[in-house]
């Protein structure tokens, strides 16, 4: 009996731990069930605990309400009495920045209308990865501290009735993004709150500190859960798409349980903006873009003249190196090829584009010329670092230098390289944005063009090895390693015109133009590799020379025989670049016989 006991009480110590197990999982399911209908506004952490920073802008706050109203802010007190409100400019409004993403800012205000200070909490802006410390990152936004929030503020510039405040030098868009984030967030929070600033410029910049605001008596709040649309700004709710995941910078990321954001009314849109402060480059640029335009089109006047149209591909050269890429920061990145196929597949937005008006221009350039000419209008006339590396071969070229061609088959296997690190860095794009951003280091772009090589000395380092490699191999670095010239290249195997000419002749025997092209674009049977073409032209002049090109030549000394050159009146005389040219048809008929006999044995 007293076993029989004993096993029933062990059995239903069993049973017992099954059914502890199903009641936890009910509790925990119920607790699960009534979070679901919980105020959004419990649901997040208070804002200084996310944003510590923010008890900097109000050094003598005892208590941080909850983040309320709309826009969204949280009231900030000393004593129940209310120093301010502090917010994050991404739960208001989000103007895309260089990156096509916003940049999230913690801002405090007072009641009088100041700003108390401004926090960078997040941005992806590849500039700032690239060069422009945290540190300055942070200089720029502490300029807002003791500013009006009427939202009169210009960046590096003069203007009455405006606040001015320093620009950092080669992140012109990000800190113009920056201050239109800023200025329109503080006055939609300022306005809805009844707060009316007394004046328009910098006459806080050295107002008393944050705890002097304890005297001043509360302004009138209006509820927040029935906000109140004053004239200029208004709280209009706008559905938001739902945000690609984001990478943290400095701290939290903005909140994304957040529906709703905010609009501000009869603002200009920021990229035009940025259109109208930078019209002498779009000018500038709009000009070189046509030039180059009638370049292309009227190729085979100018390859006949090849003396003006050395001049004229050196000068552009020299203007794309100089005012595209130096001057005027264009110059395009696999950055911004990552940035868009993120934004097709997350939430396409125009604005990301029209932010920077010569990146927009020349993209829009490009992405025509890909569909009629192929890469090689960005490559051999408009990438700033192109330039760069074929002035230097030319210059190489001066001075004698001796350079070296990939023989035939290695350089056939090498060209694949440069989609092995589009297609790794397209991978790295889908995970992370920002170790994208890192990886596209490979590109001297920012190095070379962007920051004019002033960084870091093994960035500068690379770039410069890749400019000595230049030296020795026209364009190496393009030909075998670029990921935004494999992007290019693309797009632009759908091109749908053969504008570079070709005469029967090419390839067998002749190997005049293949010998001459130090891209490698021509293969040695005589066609030209259209996504590996440069569109230097070299090959065109070649064709069109009576005195370079064999079959011409041939044809010209026909003629002679016959007694039909003007030039000449008949008279037979050998020219020194006829000999060239033979010597080079020659030595073109071995290297095809040769290219041949390694074709049949790779067959066999
Ligand atoms: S391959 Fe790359 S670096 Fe070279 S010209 Fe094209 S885009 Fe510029
Ligand atoms: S020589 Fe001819 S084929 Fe070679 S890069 Fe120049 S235009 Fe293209």
């Amino acid at each position: 009996m007293d076993n029989d006991l004993t096993r029933l009480n062990k059995t239903n110590k069993r049973l017992e731990f099954p059914i502890k197990l199903r009641r936890l999982l009910h509790l925990k399911l119920l607790a699960l069930f009534l979070l679901a209908f919980v105020p959004t506004s419990f649901a997040y952490a208070g804002i200084a605990d996310t944003y510590p920073q923010v008890r900097d802008f109000f050094p003598a706050a005892d208590r941080f309400g909850d983040i309320e109203g709309s826009p969204p802010a949280a009231p900030v007190y000393q004593n129940e009495r209310l120093l301010g409100y502090a917010f994050t400019t991404g739960d208001i409004i989000r103007i895309p920045a260089y990156s096509g993403r916003p940049i999230n800012v913690l801002v405090g205000i007072d009641p009088k209308g100041r700003i108390l200070g401004a926090r960078i909490v997040h941005h992806e802006e590849p500039i700032l990865a690239a060069g422009v410390s945290e540190a300055r990152l942070k200089q720029f936004v502490d300029q807002y501290r003791g500013l009006s929030v009427n939202g009169h503020i210009i960046v590096g510039g003069q203007r009455e009735g405006y606040a001015s405040i320093d620009a950092i030098s080669g992140a012109t868009i990000t800190v113009m993004v920056i201050n239109a984030t800023i200025t329109r967030s503080v006055r939609a929070v300022a306005e809805s709150r009844g707060i009316t600033p007394a004046a328009s410029t910098r006459e806080g910049a050295t107002a008393e500190p944050a705890a002097a605001n304890l005297a001043a008596p509360p302004a009138p709040v209006k509820k927040a859960a029935t906000p109140s649309p004053s004239k200029r700004a208004v709280a209009r709710e706008k559905q938001s798409a739902p945000q690609p995941p984001s990478q943290i910078v400095s701290a939290a990321p903005p909140r994304t349980t957040e529906p709703h954001l905010y609009e501000i009314e009869n603002e200009e849109p920021t990229w035009l903006i940025l259109w109208k402060q930078r019209k002498l480059e779009i000018a500038l640029l709009s000009l070189g873009l046509i030039i180059l335009s009638n370049i292309l089109l009227f190729h085979d006047f100018l390859a006949r003249r090849p003396r003006l149209l050395r001049r004229i591909r050196l000068g552009f050269l020299l203007y794309t190196l100089f005012f595209i890429g130096w001057y005027g920061l264009g110059q395009l990145s696999i950055i911004n090829v990552l940035t868009f196929v993120q934004s097709v597949m997350h939430q396409f937005s125009w604005d990301t584009f029209l932010i920077d008006p010569m990146l927009f221009l020349l993209w829009s350039f490009v992405a025509v010329a890909l569909l009629l000419w192929g890469r090689g209008v960005y490559c051999g006339w408009l990438c700033p670092f192109g330039a760069l590396q074929e002035l230097v071969f030319q210059l190489a070229r001066k001075l004698k230098l001796p350079y070296f061609e990939m023989p035939h088959v290695v350089h056939e296997r090498l060209l694949a390289l440069k989609f092995v690190v589009m297609l790794a860095l397209f991978g790295i794009s889908l995970q992370s944005m920002l170790w994208a951003i890192q990886a596209a280091e490979i590109e001297p772009f920012k190095t070379a063009i962007t920051l004019r090589f002033h960084r870091e000395w093994d960035y500068v380092a690379f770039a410069l090895g890749i400019i000595v490699l230049a030296v020795f191999n026209r364009k190496f670095y393009c030909k075998y390693i670029c990921p935004l010239g494999a992007a290019l290249i693309i797009p632009g195997r759908f091109h749908s015109f053969e504008w570079l000419r070709r005469r029967k002749e090419c390839g067998r025997p002749c190997q005049t133009c293949a010998v001459e092209c130090e891209v490698q674009a021509i293969k040695p049977t005589g066609e030209i590799v259209v996504n590996e073409c440069h569109y230097c032209l070299d090959c065109q002049v070649t064709f069109y020379d009576n005195n370079k090109c064999p079959p011409l030549v041939e044809r010209k000394k026909r003629r002679e025989r016959l007694g039909r050159n003007p030039e000449t009146g008949g008279a037979i005389k050998p020219e020194p670049e006829q000999k060239i040219s033979l010597n080079k048809l020659q030595a073109g008929i071995s290297k095809a016989n040769s290219t041949t006999k390694q074709d049949e044995s790779d067959t066999s």
